[in-house]
């Protein structure tokens, strides 16, 4: 595809204005010398209409939720309905500042007062903060929180266990946090081993970081068990909520005995996330941790019917972020949930479930599926068998490109040879689902067949396989002007 410059030819213009209408006066004359500049920048010289196409152009070389079944395990890519976008757009919400003051942004404040009520009556916690900025972020808010409160108990505590089915940032937060990690080993049934558990459980350990549904898809049946033995060497438990659409409506973290829990807004509650933002990881907390979330926290004045801020609060974390968090995502989570209501909320779970086993049932004997059990919204397969004749999961993934689908999670987790990781979600029609099953099944058969084709693929796209390890060590982010191998590199 050629970029923009090179479409361009030289005095072709999108617009044009008048010349200077000013009696007498000369553009030099308005502006000072030493502002104006000497050479005239380097910018691509187009029609209107060429701009027009070429930013239409490349918007359709995209793989998104708009335009292909999308079933990245683990990250929600559900269907995101317009209305949010309308009403995340509205003038009241877009041009409001965060240093207005607090009578004049009364409207915000009682959206995400109301939203983080809701919040807490789905993960049936006692009180969320909005301001983590993604899964992620509200995991470090989170372990910041449990870490404080083990300082104000006088017990400073070394150690967190992880199971080894585990998402890579919660290793990652607790190590931030100056926690050492211990991995808990997965039972047959991928669910926490708890014999393994009883071992690794002592008074270092300050917490277990746990996802229910884990990553594998499957809802661990001994949760309550899980807590409790937790809990009795006075460590806490965190949920990594990420997998909160298979449960919408139906359980709830902080019935299970979990402490503290992120929401991932932008995987549970829509929101557009593809190629890494913007999101939300509201954090929400048990009777424990309440003292110390982040500050501010929104309160109501019942009597006045009015919303403010606290920032006294003593035990507080104090801020992760600025201001009050990523507020258009809220608006967005807000727009969902009332748009669902509470019986909608709980299809959503149903239909998640329903799809994945949906799938997973028709894949079963074409690909190897490690952990045999009815799954939640998502499931794992290995092509350990596609390996033995040379074709890996990921040459199955860019195989999938050519059929117009974007391909699911590959090698997560890390204990499923040749993962891939499937999560259909509940927006996707049974046609839908039946051609991405007719798709796999029809990749397996030319791994029998017609390896190459695979190993090669994808054939379609207008870029096919390039260096992956170069591209992430020196990406090339600028076009200059010139030949195209004098683009810039930027380590
Ligand atoms: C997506 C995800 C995270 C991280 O959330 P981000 O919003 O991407 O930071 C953590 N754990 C699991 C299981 C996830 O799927």
């Amino acid at each position: 595809m050629e970029t923009i410059f090179d479409i361009g030819r030289p005095g072709k213009r999108a617009f044009s204005l008048p010349d200077l209408d000013v009696p007498g006066k000369k553009l030099s004359d308005l502006i000072p010398s030493e502002l104006l500049r000497r050479k005239p920048p380097v910018l691509p010289e187009v029609s209107e209409g060429e701009i027009a196409r070429h930013f239409t152009n490349l918007s359709n070389m995209n793989f998104g939720v708009d335009t292909v079944f999308y079933p990245l395990g683990s990250c929600t890519m559900k269907y995101n309905p317009k209305i949010n976008e309308v009403i995340a757009g509205l003038n009241g919400f877009t041009n409001i500042h965060p240093y207005q003051d607090e009578s004049q942004v009364q409207g915000a404040l009682e959206l995400m007062y109301e939203l983080a009520k809701w919040l807490a009556e789905i993960g049936g916690v006692k009180k969320v903060s909005l301001q983590p900025a993604a899964g992620a972020h509200g995991e470090l808010t989170g372990m910041a929180m449990i870490r404080s409160y083990h300082e104000h108990n006088g017990n400073v505590r070394s150690k967190v266990i992880i199971p080894d089915s585990a998402h890579g940032t919660n290793p990652a937060t607790a190590a931030m946090l100056g926690y050492k990690v211990v991995q808990v080993p997965s039972d047959k049934y991928g669910g926490v081993d708890l014999s393994a558990l009883e071992r690794l459980l002592d008074e270092e350990v300050a917490a277990i970081f746990l996802t229910n549904p884990n990553t594998l898809g499957i809802f661990d049946k001994n949760i309550v068990k899980v807590n409790e033995m937790v809990h009795s060497v006075g460590a806490l438990s965190y949920c990594d909520g990420a997998n909160l659409n298979a449960i919408l409506g139906k359980s709830r973290p902080g019935d299970m005995g979990f402490d503290v829990m992120h929401f991932n807004l932008h995987k549970t509650f829509s929101t557009p996330h593809g190629g890494g933002g913007p999101g939300a990881g509201p954090v929400g907390v048990g009777e424990v941790l309440e003292p110390f979330l982040p500050v501010p926290i929104i309160e109501k004045d019942e009597s006045l019917h009015a919303y403010y801020l606290i920032y006294d609060r003593p035990l507080s974390i104090g801020r992760m972020r600025a201001f009050y968090g990523n507020f258009s995502v809220l608006v967005k989570a807000y727009c969902y949930i009332k748009s669902l209501g509470r019986e909608g909320l709980d299809k959503v779970s149903d239909i998640a479930v329903l799809n994945a086993n949906y799938v997973r049932s028709k894949l079963r004997d074409t690909y190897t599926l490690p952990y045999d059990v009815p799954c939640m919204h998502e499931f794992v397969l290995s092509a350990d068998k596609q390996k033995k004749v040379g074709v890996k999961a990921t040459d199955i993934a860019k195989r999938l490109l050519d059929f117009h689908i974007h391909p699911p999670t590959i090698y997560f987790p890390l204990i499923v040879e040749e993962a891939l990781m499937i999560e259909p979600t509940e927006t996707e029609s049974l046609a839908n689902l039946d051609s991405f099953v007719h798709a796999l099944k029809q990749i397996a058969k030319e791994v029998e067949e017609n390896p190459d084709i695979l190993r090669e693929a994808p054939h379609t796209t207008p870029v096919s396989r390039f260096n992956e390890a170069e591209a992430a060590r020196h990406p090339r982010l600028r076009w200059l002007p010139g030949k195209a191998d004098s683009q810039d590199k930027v380590a």
